[in-house]
C-alpha cells in the first residue's frame, strides 16, 4: 500500500495495455453476470447490455446540463419522464426530472418539501420528517444535508409501516409523511393508502420511496399479482421516486422524481440570475449531467416497451416464487414479512444466518447481512433465473454445516457483524463505519 500522491504515469500506456489491466484488475470482484450476487447489480443479459453501452457511448460527451445545446438529450429526458409518469400512475399534471440515482431523487424530493413549507408554512423553524425505521438511509442523509429533523417509527410487526404510530408522531412541525413501495431491506408495501390519506388531512405532502420497485410493480401487476395501489392513482401522494439504473435496467447514474405538478416540483430548482458566467439554471443536485444515462434509459424503455418489461418481470418473479419456496423448505429458514415482488429478506431462530453468510460467500455467493432483525437479504434480476437450484443445493448445505456448530462459537466476519448489529453504542458503529470508509481512498497495489 503506497501513502501519499501518486504521480501520473510518465509515459501513457497504450490503448490495448490499459484496456487489459482494467479488464485484469476485476479478477477478485463479486461475479455478477452468473447471478452470484443478490444487490448492487441488475443485469439482464448481453443483449440489453451491448444496446446500454451503445446508446450511452453515442451521448458520452453531451452534457445535460445544456437543453439549449442538445435538444435531442431535452426530448429523450422528457419522453423517459413521460413513460414513467405514466407507468405510476400519473395524470397530465404529474412532473418530474431525472436524477443520477435513488438517492439524489430522494435528496430532491425532501429538499422539495423542506422549501415548499419554508414558502407556505413560514412558522415552522424546526422542520421535520416523519419516516418509517425501514426507510432508507438516504432520507436520513437528507436531513441531514438539508436540517431537517427525522422522526423514524418502528415498523409493524409485519415489518410494514406502522400508521398510527406515523400518525402520533406527526406534529406542527412535519414537512413530510415517508413510505416505501416496496421497503428496500424486506420487500414489503407500507400501507400507502392509509399513509397518504393521513398526510392528505394533515395537510402533509406524502413521497412514496419506489426506487427499487417503481419499474417492477407495475408489471407484476399486469401480470395478475395483486399489488396494492402505492402510486399517484392514491390521492395524497405528492411525490416519487424510481431508479432506472435498478428494474428499470438503465445505465447506472439513472432516476426518476417525480411530483404530484408544477407547483410543488417549483420549489427543487435552482436558478441565480446575477453570475458573469452567464444565467444559470439548474434542476437537481448535479450542474453537469451525463447525456449517457439519460440516452441508454430512453434506448432501454424504447427496445423493452411494456411487452420486454413484462417478460422480465414475468421471469423475475417465477425465479423470486422458486427460491422463496426453496428457502422456506430449509430446515431453520423462513421468510421474513410477506413480500410483494422481488426483494426479500430470510431469517432463522436456529441457525446464525451471518455464519450462514459467510459460508455461502465461501462458494462465490454474496448474501447482504442486515440487521434489527439479523437477516439475509435477497434481490432477484433475469441473471438468478439459472442459478436457483445450484444457489438452493448450496444453501441447504451451508445451513446444515451451521446448524451443527454452537451459535455462540461463532468466528471470522459472522462474530464482527454480529458484534456490530448489537453493540448498543450506535455511535461507535458508526465510527467503524466512518473509519471504513476512510480506508477505501487509500492507493493499493
Ligand atoms: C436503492 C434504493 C435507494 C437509493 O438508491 P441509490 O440509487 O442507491 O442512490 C432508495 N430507496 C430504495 C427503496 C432503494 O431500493
Amino acid at each position: 500500500m503506497t501513502e501519499g500522491p501518486l504521480p501520473l504515469p510518465a509515459r501513457g500506456m497504450p490503448t490495448g495495455d490499459v484496456l487489459a489491466r482494467l479488464r485484469a484488475l476485476r479478477t477478485s470482484d463479486a461475479n455478477w453476470k452468473d447471478g452470484k450476487t443478490w444487490s448492487l447489480v441488475y443485469y439482464a443479459g448481453e443483449e440489453l447490455t451491448e444496446l446500454l453501452k451503445a446508446a450511452y457511448g453515442e451521448y458520452i460527451h453531451e452534457n445535460g446540463l445544456g437543453p439549449m445545446a442538445f435538444h435531442s438529450l431535452q426530448k429523450m429526458e422528457a419522453d423517459v419522464i413521460a413513460m414513467a409518469a405514466h407507468l405510476l400512475g400519473g395524470d397530465g399534471d404529474v412532473v418530474g426530472n431525472m436524477t443520477s440515482g435513488g438517492s439524489e431523487s430522494i435528496l430532491m424530493a425532501v429538499k422539495t418539501a423542506r422549501d415548499l413549507a419554508r414558502a407556505e408554512r413560514p412558522a415552522i423553524a424546526a422542520p421535520e420528517i416523519v419516516l418509517p425505521a425501514s426507510a432508507h438511509p438516504a432520507f436520513l442523509k437528507a436531513a441531514h444535508y438539508f436540517g431537517l429533523k427525522p422522526l423514524r417509527v418502528p415498523v409493524a410487526a409485519d415489518l410494514r409501516a406502522d400508521v398510527a404510530a406515523m400518525a402520533a408522531a406527526i406534529t406542527e412541525n412535519c414537512v413530510l409523511l415517508v413510505g416505501s413501495a416496496p421497503s428496500y431491506p424486506h420487500g414489503v408495501i407500507d400501507p400507502i393508502r392509509e399513509l397518504a390519506a393521513i398526510a392528505a388531512e394533515r395537510k402533509i405532502p406524502m413521497h412514496v420511496d419506489s426506487c427499487v420497485g417503481g419499474f417492477l410493480l407495475p408489471f407484476v401487476r399486469k401480470l395478475g399479482h395483486p399489488i396494492p395501489d402505492f402510486d399517484f392513482a392514491v390521492p395524497g401522494v405528492t411525490s416519487m421516486s424510481a431508479d432506472l439504473h435498478k428494474y428499470g435496467f438503465g445505465a447506472k447514474g439513472s432516476s426518476i422524481v417525480l411530483y404530484r405538478n408544477r407547483q410543488i416540483r417549483r420549489h427543487q430548482y435552482f436558478a441565480f440570475a446575477d453570475w458573469s458566467g452567464g444565467i444559470y439554471g439548474s434542476p437537481t443536485m448535479a450542474g453537469t449531467r451525463p447525456g449517457g444515462a439519460i440516452s441508454a434509459a430512453w434506448a432501454v424503455m424504447n427496445h423493452l416497451g411494456e411487452e420486454g418489461y413484462l417478460k422480465l418481470a414475468s421471469t423475475i418473479m417465477e425465479t423470486t416464487k422458486a427460491l422463496m419456496q426453496g428457502i422456506s423448505a430449509i430446515p431453520g429458514l423462513c421468510i421474513l414479512g410477506r413480500p410483494e415482488m422481488s426483494v426479500f429478506a430470510f431469517a432463522s431462530d436456529t441457525l446464525n444466518v451471518y455464519a450462514l453468510a459467510d459460508a455461502m460467500e465461501a462458494r462465490g455467493w454474496f448474501l447482504d447481512r442486515q440487521q434489527q432483525p439479523v437477516c439475509l437479504h435477497m434481490m432477484v434480476t433475469p441473471a438468478h433465473a439459472g442459478v436457483v437450484q445450484s444457489f438452493l443445493s448450496d444453501l441447504r448445505e451451508c445451513a446444515a454445516q451451521v446448524a451443527a456448530v454452537d451459535p455462540d462459537e461463532v468466528t471470522g466476519a459472522a462474530a464482527l457483524y454480529g458484534a456490530l448489529a448489537t453493540i448498543p453504542d450506535r455511535g461507535a458503529v458508526q465510527d467503524v463505519v466512518l473509519d471504513f470508509m476512510d480506508e477505501w481512498t487509500k492507493v493499493k497495489e
